[in-house]
């Protein structure tokens, strides 16, 4: 009986796992930790949606940020966009659309003596091209 639990909530953690990850593939655009959770509020919780995202950013399929508001926000990692994204790549703010996208573009980390860096953030903040015209 324990075992046939077991396979049910995998079984069901993988189903809400695909369904997350297919959220970032109907748009390149960044998610915020706020937007998923309500966009997934009728089918799973708070706990599931923060559980799942720590997996797909373990597993690498997602890379997180913190973005406006302090808000964490998670994006799709695509290293398809010219060549490789790299792990220290800038995020884009729209501020007329809100929409927050990943540059293709490596900004290194500078080298900081007698600092450990634990995480690092480039947020630029502007209007795109979507926005500018
Ligand atoms: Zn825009
Ligand atoms: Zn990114």
């Amino acid at each position: 009986m324990l075992q046939y639990i077991y396979v049910m909530r995998k079984v069901s953690m993988t189903k809400s796992l695909v369904a997350v990850l297919n959220k970032f593939d109907e748009s390149n655009d960044a998610l915020s930790v706020v937007r998923l959770v309500n966009e997934f509020s009728h089918e799973m919780n708070r706990t599931t949606v923060y559980r799942i995202l720590k997996r797909l950013e373990e597993s690498k399929k997602l890379h997180s940020f913190i973005g406006p508001g302090g808000l964490k926000w998670y994006a799709k990692t695509n290293d398809q966009i010219d060549g490789v994204l790299q792990e220290t790549h800038p995020h884009f703010h729209c501020e007329d659309c809100g929409k927050i996208q990943c540059l293709p573009i490596d900004l290194p980390v500078p080298a900081l003596p007698n600092h450990e860096i634990r995480s690092v953030s480039y947020l630029i903040v502007g209007s795109c091209g979507r926005c500018d015209d």
